[in-house]
């Protein structure tokens, strides 16, 4: 028997905001085998395909040169060894895209395919941009044209006499940037010189750019505002509503590029609450979790669970490390016994749920001091055991306080945070030496000290131009012991609180 044909889904990706994708699609994606894409889909996406899938970049759709890859080989072979295959394509794959050849070339050879349509760039972009496409009476007919090459190549005369004024909202997709040709071409076929035109540049991602005047007026414009690519220009009514209806390149934190310093299995979180305030994250993981150098410890611990009356948890780290432990000795969290539970915040409460336990004792402020006292207002420790499963390196308030109070604390090393590579600190470098990062962010005291290491003595001169973020006080405080000037210091010690703050900080700047 022969191996059983794949499926190739050509999926739509939308044009640049990585959330933009349909559910369906994302769903294929993450049960890919193998995903070809387009060359400007954004990487989260690709990250979305299991780590077994075979991933091929396949260039840009337009202005090829050179050979294009086999695409359609691919997908068929990939069919035919029976793999999942996802053919990932920007925008929606069917509006002046390779899907129309694609899947032509599935259905002569007989590969069963799904069509999966994306959000395409010209709703992008006038959503993003706050154009709208339609404007009720106003505007009540649309049309999409390509315009690839110069405008008089791409179709004849009495094509564009056609089209200039077929429909009141016209949408060009754009090939170039010299908007001139156009705009003359379409002056000429009769679209009065004061109908409202705009261009709209890399939409719904934080390089957005748009340019509002008149059929007359845009080219100069654009011109002037240095429009790149990939671009669509918008002529009509809804291209005049954008001061009322603008919302995302509004956002304080629209455009700026902030370094996200976490660890890369943790930098998720804080890299799309970034992108969803319109920023653009850019991730440089300075510190890794590793095993700690003796786990000894840790499995004694685990060994006796049941014998604290306390266990200590201030970092999810530590409580999915802890577990790890657990199943590893096929064990699960009955091993507490009575044991009771703190946390030092909601992140690491919220791991703790993940393993069904709630926390006894979560303090309102998010610090050593604040667990210690929280644990200390339940009553008398003196005598108890109370076990604390951290970082190998922390500050060692929590548990002095604790001893102070009579209780026997055992400070076990759940796991070891280690600085990353050559490779990543000459990243880094670089990032800061072109001036080009708005913001540094630190979420723990050993990314300070990590950026430190990496970047040595410079890391004060390096810093200078861009504001410095703190997830809270204890950070801050480590940077500014270096040196490091810091701008801003979140309230709520969470990757939320801290975007929050940032928000705050750019409002009010
Ligand atoms: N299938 C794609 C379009 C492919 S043609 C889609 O559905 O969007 C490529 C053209 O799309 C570009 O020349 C540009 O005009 C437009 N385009 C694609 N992404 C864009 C974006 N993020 N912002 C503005 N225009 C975009």
């Amino acid at each position: 028997m022969g191996t059983r044909l794949g499926t190739v889904s050509l999926v739509g990706a939308g044009p640049g905001d990585p959330e933009l994708i349909t559910w369906r699609g994302r769903r294929r994606l993450a049960a890919a085998d193998l995903v070809l894409f387009d060359a400007l889909i954004h990487p989260d996406l690709i990250e979305e395909s299991p780590k077994h899938a075979e991933r091929i970049s396949v260039g840009t759709n337009s202005g090829c040169s050179g050979r294009p890859p086999d695409i359609t080989g691919r997908l068929i072979e990939g069919a035919r060894a029976g793999l999942n295959v996802v053919r990932l394509m920007a925008g929606d794959p069917f509006l002046f895209d390779r899907g129309f050849e694609e899947v032509e070339a599935l259905q002569d050879a007989s590969i069963p395919f799904e069509l999966i349509p994306g959000v395409t760039s010209p709703l992008a972009a006038t959503a993003y941009a706050g154009l709208l496409l339609t404007t009720g009476e106003r505007s009540s007919s649309v049309a999409f044209i390509s315009a690839t090459q110069s405008p008089e190549k791409d179709r004849s005369f009495t094509e564009w006499q056609r089209l200039a004024t077929a429909t009141e909202t016209l949408v060009v997709l754009m090939n170039t940037s010299d908007l001139a040709p156009l705009m003359q071409l379409l002056q000429h076929h009769g679209r009065p010189g004061d109908t409202p035109a705009a261009v709209v540049q890399c939409a719904s991602t934080p390089r957005q750019h748009t340019a509002t005047g008149t059929v007359a007026t845009l080219a100069d414009l654009a011109e002037n505002s240095r429009i790149q690519l990939p671009a669509l220009v918008i002529v009509g009514h809804p291209a005049c509503v954008r001061e009322r209806f603008r919302w995302y390149d509004v956002q304080p934190l629209f455009g700026k590029r902030v370094l996200v310093t976490r660890p890369s299995h943790q930098s998720a979180e804080l890299s799309r609450a970034l992108r969803e305030a319109g920023a653009e994250p850019i991730e440089c993981p300075l510190i890794a979790i590793c095993d700690p150098v003796n786990s000894g410890p840790l499995e004694r611990a685990v060994q006796e669970l049941g014998t604290y009356a306390w266990a200590v948890f201030t970092s999810a780290n530590g409580v999915h490390r802890l577990f790890g432990e657990l199943s590893r000795v096929h064990k699960d969290a009955r091993q507490f016994g009575n044991a009771c539970i703190a946390a030092i915040g909601p992140k690491t409460a919220a791991a703790l749920q993940e393993y069904s336990i709630q926390a006894d004792v979560v303090p309102e402020e998010y610090r050593g001091e604040a667990v210690a006292a929280a644990i200390l207002a339940q009553g008398p420790i003196a005598g108890q055991r109370v076990l604390l499963a951290r970082a190998a390196v922390a500050r060692e308030i929590l548990p002095q306080t604790l001893r102070a109070a009579g209780a026997q604390v055992d400070v076990v090393a759940a796991y070891r945070t280690e600085s990353l590579s050559t490779q990543h600190m000459y990243r880094l470098r670089n990032y800061l030496e072109e001036g080009t990062i708005d913001i540094a962010t630190f979420t723990s005291s050993s990314t300070v000290s990590s950026m430190i290491h990496a970047l040595g003595a410079d890391v004060v001169s390096l810093l200078e131009p861009s504001c410095v973020a703190a997830i809270g006080p204890i950070t801050a405080e480590t940077a500014r012991n270096s040196g490091i000037r810091v701008d801003v210091v979140a309230s709520d010690y969470t990757v939320e609180g801290l975007v929050d703050a940032l928000r705050d900080h750019y409002t009010s700047a």
